[in-house]
């Protein structure tokens, strides 16, 4: 585990200099304490409590980074998962955050504007964005004793349940999976490399639950996604996620006026301004905080998707409960939930996010209502 740390002192009283390497936190504790505003960043490795295999790879591990970011006082808290699919690492997302300390400086209660300058820091680097973006509403809401549910107008009643993923696997492993899920009322079922019809009917031998499926761009030609998503239709499957490569849109426009069941864009949906361009293509959408820069971007994805009369989800990367509880806050905004990344993993650091059989509660406490449990933190 690797750590970094670095401070920012507003009024200049500390430069570039103030940026610590590792190993010199404790000789700087006296500057980080006069501070007013001081930014951590952790590489943190989440341990997935099985092989995570979808249509691109397959992952034992995963590193996010954490972020803590603390002004008068009061400390409020980001994470970044990269995606190496849009050429991020915890690496490059930490660069990001170093970088955007300018930023961090300024007035967080206009955080709106804050929003913005981050995203015109530096193009991509999503994942770090939404650690910030996180980070900043977490302290706004913690310097107003407020939940960040209530602070956006949301009722904790209305929280969706979330599915449960079952990646790729040998047949026998995901049926036991599949059982040993038994508190999710709907499974999202990986496919998109080989055996998926055998897949599905494997998953059906043990459960009659609704199933949704996502193939991450795994099907080459709108023919063969076509077929398939007919066949799934027919074995309870409730819709379909990104079933052809993300840039492929006329298929999807012909693929949509065919299919018996929804098509959900995940791949092929960032920021709002993509969505207009994805409603004759797809019924819905899938947002992520991590694919889209944070909190903030997602409302603005909600209100443009509903605009054009698309469903919308919400998604989420392999995530420690920190950023599932950004994000399950959320859920009464949002018609369907896949926040399961946390149950993934078996080393999570933080706590305070509890789960009824699938449905996330949300903490009543301010913020993001979540606490580190790890001690380097
Ligand atoms: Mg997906």
């Amino acid at each position: 585990m690797k750590r970094k740390e670095f401070l920012v002192m507003t009024g200049g009283l500390l430069a570039a200099s103030a940026f610590l390497p590792v190993g010199m936190m404790s000789c700087q504790r006296k500057e980080i304490k006069s501070s007013r505003v001081k930014v951590s960043t952790l590489i943190y490795e989440l341990h997935l409590r099985q092989a995570w295999t979808l249509s691109r790879g397959t992952w034992t591990t995963r590193r996010n980074v954490l972020v803590r970011l603390e002004k008068d006082g009061i400390a409020g808290y980001g994470e970044a998962a990269p995606i190496p699919r849009y050429q991020e690492s915890a690496e490059s997302n930490q660069e990001f955050i170093k970088k955007a300390l300018p930023i961090l400086e300024k007035d967080l209660w206009t955080f709106q504007d804050r929003w913005q300058e981050l995203d015109q820091l530096a193009a991509g680097q999503n994942a770090a964005k939404a650690a910030l973006d996180m980070a900043i509403l977490d302290w706004v809401c913690k310097s107003l004793k407020v939940p960040l549910y209530k602070f956006l107008g949301l009722d904790r009643n209305k929280t969706l349940s979330t599915t449960f993923s079952i990646g790729i696997d040998e047949i026998p492993v995901m049926q036991k999976t599949a059982q040993q899920a038994k508190d999710f009322q709907v499974l999202k079922i990986k496919v998109g490399l080989k055996d998926d019809k055998k897949i599905i009917e494997g998953i059906r031998e043990v459960t009659n639950r609704p199933l949704r499926v996502d193939a991450n761009e795994g099907w080459k030609t709108k023919e063969e996604a076509l077929e398939m998503i007919n066949w799934l239709a027919d074995k309870g499957v409730e819709f379909v996620e990104q079933p052809l490569p993300a840039a492929n849109l006329d298929d999807y426009r012909w693929l949509k006026e065919r299919v018996k069941i929804p098509i959900i864009a995940d791949e092929s949906v960032h920021k709002s301004h993509d969505v207009p361009s994805l409603a004759s293509a797809f019924h819905g959408i899938n947002i992520k905080l991590m694919k889209c820069g944070g909190i903030q971007e997602a409302l603005r994805l909600v209100a443009v998707a509903r605009a054009f009369d698309l469903k919308v989800m919400i998604g989420c990367m392999i995530e420690s409960s920190l950023a599932i509880a950004a994000a399950a806050a959320l859920t009464p905004l949002f018609d369907y939930a896949d926040l399961d990344g946390n149950l993934l993993i078996d080393n999570d650091p933080f706590k305070g996010l509890k789960l009824e059989k699938d449905r996330w509660l949300l903490p009543e406490a301010p913020g993001l209502g979540i606490e580190p449990v790890i001690p380097e933190w």
